[in-house]
């Protein structure tokens, strides 16, 4: 097959032709004209966010995951203790690696197929006064469920503590206002819903709690306050940059404004959405979460129940047709999960469901009506 797949999957994405252009280019990173790049890019992050009044924006090279890391390191300092509300697995990640950068962390639990509860976190904040900080997860990409980012914002307001948000599948797509919302530290990154390619994440960081960062991090090159420093004297990037990340983030941006921006982006994927649940509930699927905890960023579907079902088999069968499905994160039941993101709209998913429906067929399974 001569074309892309078409990626149903959190990140990477499926990227416009466009986006992919801006990546045959060679620049160099002491360059003027790639500074500039970094400066329209960071720009224009702080213009989704409403934030240039009350935020900066640090980029940072690497995955997601590399820019929690540093965000966690820059903002906690190191005799800091963090709470963490855990519905799934990105939460956990986040935990353990609060842990693992010397911070004392707190796990709150909670059912995976619901929010977390900013009640249950506002009683946590007022019966521990040594927490500092809350790390909140807005969308928990391992089932798709989207938490009261809001509401917990309000209840670390309400108490003083310090909020980092990682908001790596819900930036750009689900409302996020800077000036509505206080948060200390905000993290997204280039391949989610801006449709860019993967390579780097970004950090905003409120104003007044940067200067106290410094001296933070036990990490050189997960510093975000330094790449901050440095980046404000020099307009470059403290080590090698991802130039080509950069370029492909730089124009997935423009299109991103010239679709309308958020609200723009967040109608298509709604709309991705609706036309999966409803083609795969044709079939049979029944998904994981009810739907008014259901972001429209990925949905988790429970496996057919059939005794033919077989995740790499299925998995074969849409790959082969055109579509790369990702497999489910739950430990207690058997699940798949479909993304609704990427530069696709209606007819990929109403194809993305076709695939499945001849995926079936053709293993034998009649619907994908799960266990009781
Ligand atoms: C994608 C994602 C991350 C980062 O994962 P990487 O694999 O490091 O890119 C972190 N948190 C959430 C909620 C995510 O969806």
């Amino acid at each position: 097959m001569d074309r892309d797949r078409i990626l149903l999957t959190p990140g990477p994405l499926t990227t416009t032709l466009r986006t992919k252009l801006a990546m045959l280019k060679d620049w160099g990173s002491w360059d003027a004209d790639f500074n500039a790049i970094t400066a329209r890019l960071r720009g224009r992050l702080l213009d989704i966010v409403d934030g240039h009044d009350t935020h900066v924006v640090v980029p940072l090279q690497g995955s997601g995951t590399f820019s929690v890391e540093a965000a966690v390191a820059t903002l906690v300092p190191r005799d800091g203790h963090v709470l963490v509300p855990d519905n799934g697995a990105y939460c956990k990640r986040a935990g353990k690696l609060t842990q693992m950068m010397g911070r004392k962390a707190t796990v709150l639990p909670f059912a995976e197929d619901q929010p977390v509860s900013a009640a249950a976190v506002d009683e946590r904040l007022k019966t521990d006064a040594s927490i500092t900080h809350v790390v909140l997860i807005h969308c928990e990409t391992g089932t798709g469920v989207e938490n009261p980012l809001a509401d917990v914002a309000a209840v670390c307001r309400k108490h003083g503590k310090g909020l980092i948000v990682d908001a790596m599948s819900s930036f750009a797509a689900l409302p996020i206002n800077a000036r509505e919302l206080q948060f200390d530290a905000l993290i997204a990154a280039s391949g989610k819903c801006l449709e860019g390619v993967p390579g780097m994440g970004f950090v905003f960081i409120r104003k007044a709690v940067l200067d106290a960062c410094a001296g933070n991090s036990q990490s050189l090159a997960m510093d975000l306050h330094d790449q901050h420093v440095y980046m404000g004297k020099t307009g470059q990037w403290r080590f090698t940059p991802p130039t080509h990340v950069v370029a492909a983030l730089d124009e997935a941006t423009a299109q991103f404004v010239e679709e309308g921006g958020q609200p723009a982006r967040l109608a298509r994927y709604t709309d991705n959405c609706r036309t999966l649940v409803d083609g795969m509930a044709k079939l049979g699927f029944k998904p994981f979460l009810k739907p008014e905890v259901q972001a429209p960023i990925i949905v988790t579907f429970h496996a057919p129940a059939h005794a033919h079902y077989d995740f790499k088999r299925f998995y074969d069968g849409a790959k082969q047709r055109g579509f790369i499905l990702y497999p489910g994160k739950l430990t207690e039941v058997e699940t798949f999960r479909v993304g609704c993101i990427g530069a696709i709209g209606r007819n990929e998913m109403q194809q993305a469901v076709n695939a499945v429906a001849e995926t079936l067929a053709e293993m034998g399974i009649p619907d994908g009506t799960p266990a009781r």
